[in-house]
């Protein structure tokens, strides 16, 4: 199995600077061969391949036309056109898609009004140019040449020069101790900035073999720890997750914390937004230094609020399945048709009701409990547990649930988590007999 990491990294000015100088050519291979790509395609030539231009790029780099590319590591460039070969293909794929829309009607309408025909460019899922104005700071390393300790990691070239002394340069301090393993084979080991902090993420092999069954998901047939009983998950809106076992997980937007600091960002949009028009010269809007100040307050706020929500998510995820669960059956949320509906839209976001999902996946197969997700059409809010009726005209303004045959009274909520406890038990036993 691939485990994957995000960790922080705490480079020091030079490496820094290093960083971004990497990013830059990253930016600049890419935007070099989609542009090539794009002149084949308008004179109607094939595509270049990926090796070819790959070649050409190297001569380039040679010709000492662009002599800040030879500070940087061929990696870094070489990936970055292999990036743009990868996203025409999809390009490609998705067009062949049933049900593909070529341009989106408010795309169309937007080039209709400023008085501009429709370019391949202006395809839905065309690659697009990678700019320095949207914060694009992000570049690959070699998987095979990069090291790591339990608190460093090796980049290439980022020391200036090839002394021993000077190489310590090379190693970067990671934020986290001892969380990725020495040794080990690496996948796709990727840098970015998120406007304040330098990331990594990584992938490694760990080894855990368990295959999926029918429905069900990472079955052992002997567990290895002493399980207490299963759980049915509901997720919702209100709050986050109720569970079988009478614990819920809150919505953390409903706390003063995340109200709070919505609110200071509500503000900070308007004022920027405030400031645009101010300084609008003609038709073109410009960045003032306040501007630019402002922005970055607001990008704080924004990466705090993600935080905020996400290191909950982990908590509750984390702590469902240190209870130590048999199973856990979660129902199978249509999360895109929730993200149709404008209202529910934006909660369903900011809950991060499908990160909630994925970690109970991922976390439970670590910890080598079965997933069960139930049938998409399963009516777990709309049965009885006490008699099995199924109340079909039940509105989600309903919270409680009143049984017309048996006359149960109950949270519609922990019925359903209920239900979903008994479904996973049923299919368990179905797949052991
Ligand atoms: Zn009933």
């Amino acid at each position: 199995m691939i485990k994957a990491v995000r960790i922080k990294l705490l480079p020091n000015n030079k490496q820094r600077t290093k960083f971004f100088q990497f990013a830059g050519c990253s930016r600049f291979a890419y935007n070099w061969a989609l542009d090539k790509q794009m002149a084949n395609f308008r004179e109607g030539r094939k595509l270049q391949s990926d090796y070819d231009l790959r070649k050409e790029f190297t001569v380039l780099r040679n010709s000492g036309e662009k002599p800040w590319l030879l500070d940087v590591s061929n990696n870094v460039t070489k990936q970055a056109i292999k990036d743009l070969c990868i996203a025409y293909k999809n390009f490609f794929r998705k067009q062949k898609q049933n049900g593909y829309v070529k341009y989106s009607p408010k795309k169309l309408a937007h080039l209709a009004r400023i008085g501009k025909t429709p370019t391949v460019y202006d395809m839905n899922g065309h690659p697009k140019f990678r700019s320095r104005k949207n914060e694009d700071f992000r570049f690959y390393q070699d998987n095979v040449k990069i090291q790591f300790t339990r608190t460093h990691v090796k980049f290439e070239q980022i020391a200036d020069s090839k002394r021993k002394n000077r190489k310590k340069a090379n190693w970067i301090r990671l934020a986290e101790k001892g969380r990725i393993p020495v040794g080990v084979k690496y996948i796709n080991p990727r840098i970015s900035f998120d406007g304040k902090n330098w990331w990594l993420g990584v992938g490694f092999v760990v080894k855990y073999k368990l295959k999926p069954m029918r429905g069900l998901k990472f079955v052992r047939k002997q567990p290895m720890h002493p399980y207490t009983k299963g759980v049915g998950i509901d997720l919702g809106v209100k709050d986050l997750a109720i569970v079988s076992d009478e614990t819920t997980v809150k919505n953390i937007n409903k706390t003063k914390t995340v109200r709070k600091l919505k609110k200071k960002r509500r503000r900070l949009q308007r004022q920027v937004s405030r400031k645009y028009q101010m300084n609008k010269k003609g038709d073109s809007y410009c960045k003032t230094s306040n501007i630019i100040k402002a922005e970055k307050q607001l990008l704080r706020i924004n990466h705090r609020l993600t935080n905020i929500r996400t290191n909950h998510v982990h908590q509750a995820t984390r702590a469902i399945i240190d209870r130590k669960p048999r199973f856990v059956c979660l129902e199978d949320l249509n999360v895109q048709g929730m993200m149709k509906n404008k209202h529910l839209s934006e909660k369903v976001q900011e809950q991060k009701i499908y990160e909630f999902r994925r970690q109970i996946e991922y976390k439970a197969h670590w910890a080598k409990i079965s997933v069960i997700i139930a049938d998409r059409w399963y009516p777990s809010s709309k049965t009885c547990i006490e008699c099995g009726h199924v109340k079909k005209d039940l509105k989600l303004s309903d919270r409680t649930y009143v049984c017309p045959v048996c006359g149960n009274v109950i949270d519609r909520d922990f019925q359903a988590a209920l239900n979903l406890k008994r479904y996973g038990e049923a299919e368990l036993s179905k797949s052991a007999s």
